[in-house]
């Protein structure tokens, strides 16, 4: 069954928009993935770990027949070809890849949770899914602006620019 799904892109070492665009190419070029929205790039100080470069993030839609997991290990294969290496979490990455929403499906396992873990807290992911997304509602009926609403009442909220 085809399902428009929400993935996060970001980049904090070498060209970080040339790594973005490798990116999304590879994942256009995936047999049963369809890029259907790109956001604007955003400029993000580091979350979590904030010793390291600024990320530039970006939120894409995209339609696709792909399981979660099988679209998961698709993105991690992607990850490694673009020269992802330390699995250090919150380090710095040549690219990252999350998936955020996957219809309206909620599933958690170690190895995949969904929605993303994060994505409440992460304005660098709930801005750009607004921009693209506005209609956008989450498996537990939230829509994108509530969460982002949330988000931004938070005191520990990254400061996030567009470019
Ligand atoms: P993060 O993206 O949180 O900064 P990583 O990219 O290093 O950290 O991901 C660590 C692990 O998170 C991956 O090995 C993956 O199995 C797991 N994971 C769980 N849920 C998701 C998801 N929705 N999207 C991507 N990875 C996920
Ligand atoms: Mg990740």
């Amino acid at each position: 069954m085809m399902q428009t799904v929400y993935l996060g892109l970001g980049s904090n070492t070498g060209d970080r928009q040339a790594n973005l665009d490798r990116a999304r190419a590879c994942i256009e070029a995936v047999e049963g993935i369809t890029i259907t929205r790109v956001s604007s790039v955003y400029l993000t100080a580091p979350w979590g770990k904030t010793d390291q470069e600024d990320f530039l993030n970006q939120v894409i839609e995209i339609e696709t027949e792909l399981e979660p997991l099988l679209l998961l290990h698709k993105l991690q294969e992607i990850e490694i070809k673009l020269g992802r290496q330390r699995y250090e979490p919150w380090g710095p990455r040549v690219i990252d890849l999350d998936v955020l929403l996957y219809g309206r499906e909620s599933m958690t396992s170690q190895e995949l949770t969904i929605p993303h873990p994060f994505i409440s807290q992460r304005l660098f992911v709930l801005v750009p899914l607004l921009e693209i997304a506005p209609q956008l509602v989450f498996p537990d009926g939230s829509t994108v602006q509530e969460v982002l609403a949330r988000a931004e009442s938070r005191p520990d909220g990254n400061i996030i620019q567009k470019l």
